[in-house]
């Protein structure tokens, strides 16, 4: 959120600590997300839908209410005159969505104009920004028109707010973007994410956000610079201000002095020479100096990074998250286009390996292709990381299944593939997916639908601590496993991976997380069952020599890391990373075990 009354005070440099999401330096203008109107077209309603337009309406006011008040929780952590100038302006948006003339105006626009909520909440703000400014202009004091100009842009500013809510519209539009701009928001959905042009844009910077949220995922795929989580940013910006960010130390200065700049901009030039160095490797044979060959792939979120992924070196996709056909888009898509992307990708990888995931919906996930085919529910759930997710809602949804299926056997004839199911908690879970699977496989066969031969095997993410300790048992089921670090790490210390507040306990090397990591990877071992680990810890070169060590050879991470997590791993033995693995699973301290990884160097 930001001011837009004209200011005078001076530009003065201001720092922001953040979460460090994606490495290198962005410095540009800022371009706040938070600026144009939402988009919606005014529409009118018959009388028997003003109950359903009221309850959209109640919805979205309480859910912009959420929202404000965990802003407003968060301001603590700022310096005090920053809390001083934020605070009031959060206060007043979550005023106005109380009792006010604003709420009661649009409650009853609904049922006497017959509109729907957006056009009742447009209308109304305009209604009252208008009262406001036509008072300031008989007014003769300077002050006092300010202020009534900054009341109507306030009124305005929360109309956009729960009209974004009430339209499940990405949150900003990024088409006025201007090249080379730093992107600052308050808040950024993993739809949004998946909207940017990363040639266009110099960086991102965020108040929301955790270090493995599907958004930071999203930025890092894109190998965006970017700093979620950076307290009070939006509220403490100005249109005009130059902003420096750095994803790697997660810090983001506004209107930085001239050193500053200088600086910046010769950690640009380092990065840049560090990044070619890296790009020699890509050539060379993933293999520890004991000769252990490691399997490196890349997860796939959007088809704009397959040029990146070709460039990277993967030895295919360990991870096509399938949740991006389904994304920014009003309709879902087809069988027909399903398979299409899927065998553009796997062409791409020209004969190594795709792994692709069915739809994982759920948690921070939410795609509004899918509750518009009423599919899902409009609202999430009061705990939707604990609700229909993943493989939940597509034993629920059978055609769903049936189709991503279809479309994924289709592509198949096309090269390797392997087909993943998110979110399994129980062997009860795989049996019932593997019969839809069969079922797909007998009607395509009847059909006389060419198959890929030999079949592609069925696997199982282990992201729960459900099916990490139940490895064994789905060992015996599952053809492969894929572990997911992310969801597993957040289910395991019960910390939402997308939320920046308790990011600090979000932490992969707790004791508890690696036993589970241990635990199913030996489970599959024992088995000789192929396993991975597909979370970001993946993409992370401290952990590698940990991972090896724990038994991995198989990485998947997104395209950008691989190439130093190929460095990691083609400077240790995999003897050593087998004695540190021992000596980390010793330590029941989360704190000593990241001392220990820290400083991991082959004697
Ligand atoms: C994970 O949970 O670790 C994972 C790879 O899946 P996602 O990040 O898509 O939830
Ligand atoms: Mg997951």
């Amino acid at each position: 959120m930001s001011r837009s009354e004209p200011r005078t005070t001076p530009r003065i440099e201001r720092r922001f600590t953040g979460i460090p999401v994606c490495d290198g330096i962005a410095i540009g203008p800022v371009f706040s997300a938070a600026e144009p109107a939402a988009l919606f077209k005014p529409r009118a309603i018959a009388p028997e839908e003003v109950p359903a337009e009221r309850d959209r309406l109640e919805a979205a006011i309480l859910q912009s209410r959420k929202q404000l008040a965990k802003l407003r929780a968060r301001l603590g952590v700022l310096p005090e005159e920053a809390q001083a100038e934020i605070a009031p302006l959060i206060d007043a948006y979550i005023h106005m969505l109380g009792p006010t003339r604003l709420t009661r105006g649009v409650r009853r626009r609904i049922p006497e104009q017959l509109v729907s909520a957006e056009t009742a909440m447009a209308e109304e703000c305009e209604a009252i920004a208008r009262a406001f400014l036509a008072v300031s202009q008989d007014d003769m004091s300077e002050e006092y028109r300010a202020s009534q100009d900054r009341r109507a842009e306030e009124v305005r500013e929360i109309g956009r707010r729960v009209i974004r809510n009430l339209t499940h519209q990405p949150f900003r539009s990024f088409a006025h973007l201007p090249p080379g701009a730093v992107l600052v928001s308050e808040f950024l959905r993993p739809a949004d994410a998946a909207l940017l042009e990363p040639a266009r844009l110099a960086g991102v910077a965020t108040d929301e956000g955790g270090a493995d949220g599907h958004t930071a995922i999203m930025l890092r795929a894109l190998g965006v610079p970017a700093v979620l989580g950076a307290v009070g940013l939006s509220g403490g910006m100005r249109s005009g201000d130059v902003a420096i960010v750095d994803g790697g130390v997660g810090t983001v200065v506004l209107n930085p002095s001239s050193a500053a700049l200088d600086e910046a901009h010769r950690a640009v030039t380092q990065f840049a020479r560090a990044r070619q160095r890296l790009g020699r490797l890509r050539r060379l044979p993933a293999q520890t100096t004991d000769g252990v060959v490691v399997e490196l792939q890349a997860n796939l979120e959007l088809p704009i990074e397959l040029a990146l992924i070709a460039q990277a070196g993967a030895a295919g996709v360990g991870l096509l998250r399938s949740e991006f056909l389904f994304m920014n888009r009003e309709t879902l898509p087809d069988e027909a286009a399903q398979s299409e992307t899927f065998r553009t990708v796997i062409e791409a990888m020209g004969g190594d390996p795709v792994t692709i995931r069915v739809l994982d919906w759920g948690g921070e996930k939410d795609i509004d292709s899918l509750v518009a085919a009423g599919l899902v529910p409009e609202l999430a759930d009061s705990n939707p990381a604990l609700s229909l997710r993943g493989i939940r809602l597509l034993l629920r949804q059978p055609e769903l299944f049936e189709a991503q299926i279809a479309a994924i056997l289709r592509a198949a004839t096309a090269g390797p593939v392997r087909v993943l199911l998110p979110m399994v908690t129980c062997v009860a879970e795989v049996r019932a997916a593997r019969e839809i699977y069969e079922r797909v496989i007998r009607r395509l066969r009847r059909a006389r639908e060419p198959l890929p031969e030999p079949l592609p095997p069925l696997g199982i993410m282990i992201e729960t601590p459900g099916a990490a300790l139940s490895a064994d048992a789905l060992a015996l089921e599952a053809d492969f496993f894929a572990i997911g670090t992310n969801d597993l790490t957040m289910y395991t210390l019960a910390v939402d991976r997308g939320e920046s507040s308790v990011a600090h306990l979000y932490d992969p090397l707790h004791p508890a997380v690696l036993r589970l990591v241990q635990f199913a990877t030996e489970a599959a071992l024992r088995m000789r069952k192929p396993v991975s680990v597909c979370g970001e810890m993946a993409g992370n070169p401290r952990f590698t020599p940990l991972l090896l060590g724990l038994g991995l050879r198989s990485l998947s991470m997104n395209a950008a890391a691989i190439p130093r997590v190929k460095q990691a791993l083609r400077g240790v033995s995999f003897a050593a990373c087998a004695r540190f693995a021992r000596r980390v699973m010793e330590q029941p301290d989360p704190q000593l075990i990241a001392e220990l990884v820290a400083g991991f160097h082959e004697k």
